[in-house]
């Protein structure tokens, strides 16, 4: 079956909402139209609505990069799916390592997110990855099939609708990579996981992403493996030439 390649900037805490807007403008512009490929990007929850103006009728799609599981209610800092799809949101990100890392947001968590933004009409990029001493135990497998396993929980049927994001920790926004084969080992593994629950029509129509320093340079060689769908693109989604090439990556 082919997936087709989703490219997905993660602006992290980056931009007011002018700076986000001028780079919104200058990445529609060096990106252009590309045939055959999906480009998101999500800018902090401000800038949004305005990312949203910007980018309209470029074919770019709008992430935010969290969502809460209530609708609405005392969640002080919490922002609804509802909340979101009216700034012009397509598709939201969760579960990103920072969240679970510095936010406590857990595998629970994470499954009550996804659930929320499927039933708000939102696309979720769920991430997934181990940190650099599960790497070293040998924990990787062991990591990641608890953490999908809680995003199979989380989705129900809805997992055809979602995209997951490999993003081994110990590679975000360190300039250090996982190799081609190593994510491509991790993402097969993540496919034979989904197909297990959810067969293997789901399975092998789910994207996978990879995250964890993509740039110019290593983007094609990682587009190259069979089970990477896309990446989830953090620092060098910041600059529109860098970013613009990954989207034009050479498969
Ligand atoms: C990310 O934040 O999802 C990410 C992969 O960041 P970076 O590309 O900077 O490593």
């Amino acid at each position: 079956m082919s997936r087709t390649p989703l490219l997905a900037g993660n602006w992290k805490m980056h931009g007011t909402r002018s700076e986000a807007v001028a780079l919104a403008r200058a990445l529609a512009a060096a990106i252009g139209s590309v045939a055959g490929r999906e480009v998101a990007v999500a800018p902090p929850f401000t800038a949004l609505e305005a990312v949203a103006g910007a980018l309209a009728g470029s074919g770019i799609g709008l992430a935010a990069q969290n969502v809460h599981w209530e609708p609405k209610g005392a969640f002080t800092g919490e922002v609804s799916a509802a909340m979101l799809r009216e700034a012009g949101c397509t598709h939201v990100i969760v579960g990103h390592s920072e969240r679970r890392q510095y936010f406590g947001e857990t595998d629970a968590t994470v499954a009550k997110r996804l659930g929320a933004a499927l039933a708000g009409g939102l696309i979720p990029i769920a991430c997934v990855g181990e940190t650099l001493a599960e790497r070293e135990a040998g924990e990787t497998a062991a990591v990641i099939a608890r953490q999908v396993a809680a995003v199979l929980a989380g989705a129900g049927a809805g997992i055809a609708r979602c995209v997951l994001a490999y993003e081994p920790v110990w590679a975000i926004g360190t300039g250090r990579t996982a190799t081609p084969a190593q994510a491509e080992e991790v993402h097969a593994a993540i496919r034979r996981q989904v197909a297990g629950t959810a067969g293997e029509a789901v399975a092998a129509g789910l994207r996978i992403l990879y995250g964890g320093s993509v740039k110019p340079d290593n983007i094609d060689a990682l587009m190259a493996e069979a089970d990477i769908d896309g990446a989830l693109v953090g620092g060098a989604s910041l600059e529109a030439a860098a970013f613009a090439r990954i989207v034009r990556y050479r498969g």
